[in-house]
């Protein structure tokens, strides 16, 4: 049998979805500077290309231990991948994420005279920058408002209908047509939060989950429930 592809949720459905998140969760507090505080471009992008499996606690001593040794492109362009890859070993998988830095390092100096551009398709062309630290970077370093999809964002997205897509990216693009204006300056922090505290990857709190009459995955788990 084939299986009909999941609908995300009507308009007037996500809005109200995203009405109860924005009562019910913390949005963007005066704090929020970026990945780990990194408001700067440059760190915010070498922030995020660190964060990538990573814990928070243990990206922020990687970036911290690698801006005590560089903080520009340049300067960054001067140390050996084994002395970036001891600096940032607490974020795991630094040898390849040392390899990435200087990448990303030298493709910034040679395509954009090191300065981080601030539009998404040229921050895409950047080694090392997807579609999440592209809009990481926007809306932290550049105060453009845009909902960036990480894992808890991607999860809850497709859980709940609001946006479909079979990997963050997918899921970002999706959200970005659906999700109203309003939402875009504090949508990520909701959404995630969401994703922390209520609707966690192995056991999502359902029952007591301020949004459940909507939800797809949980419509779907009632259907297929034995009577
Ligand atoms: S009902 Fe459950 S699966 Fe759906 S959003 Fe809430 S916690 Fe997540």
């Amino acid at each position: 049998m084939t299986r009909t592809p999941k609908q995300p949720l009507p308009p007037e459905q996500i809005e109200q979805v995203f009405q109860i998140l924005a009562r019910e969760m913390p949005g963007r507090g005066p704090g929020a500077m970026g990945p780990k505080g990194q408001p700067n471009p440059f760190r915010t992008c070498i922030s995020c290309m660190l964060s990538a499996q990573s814990r928070d606690a243990n990206t922020a001593l990687a970036t911290k231990a690698l801006f005590r040794l560089a903080r520009t492109p340049k300067t960054m362009l001067k140390l050996t991948d084994q002395q970036i890859a001891t600096a940032i070993k607490p974020c795991g998988l630094y040898n390849v994420k040392a390899k990435n830095v200087r990448k990303f390092c030298r493709a910034l100096l040679d395509d954009f005279d090191g300065v981080v551009p601030n539009n998404r398709p040229q921050l895409m062309q950047l080694p090392g920058i997807g579609r999440k630290c592209a809009d990481i970077v926007l809306q932290f370093a550049f105060g453009i408002d845009t909902i960036a999809v990480d894992t808890h964002v991607h999860r809850v997205c497709n859980r709940t209908g609001i946006a479909i897509g079979n990997n963050a990216e997918k899921t970002a693009e999706a959200l970005n047509e659906v999700a109203p204006q309003w939402t875009f300056a504090e949508g990520h922090f909701w959404l995630i939060q969401f994703g922390k505290r209520v609707c966690l990857s192995r056991s999502p709190q359902c029952d007591i989950c301020p949004i459940n009459e909507f939800c797809l995955k949980r419509a779907e788990d009632r259907r297929s429930k034995p009577a």
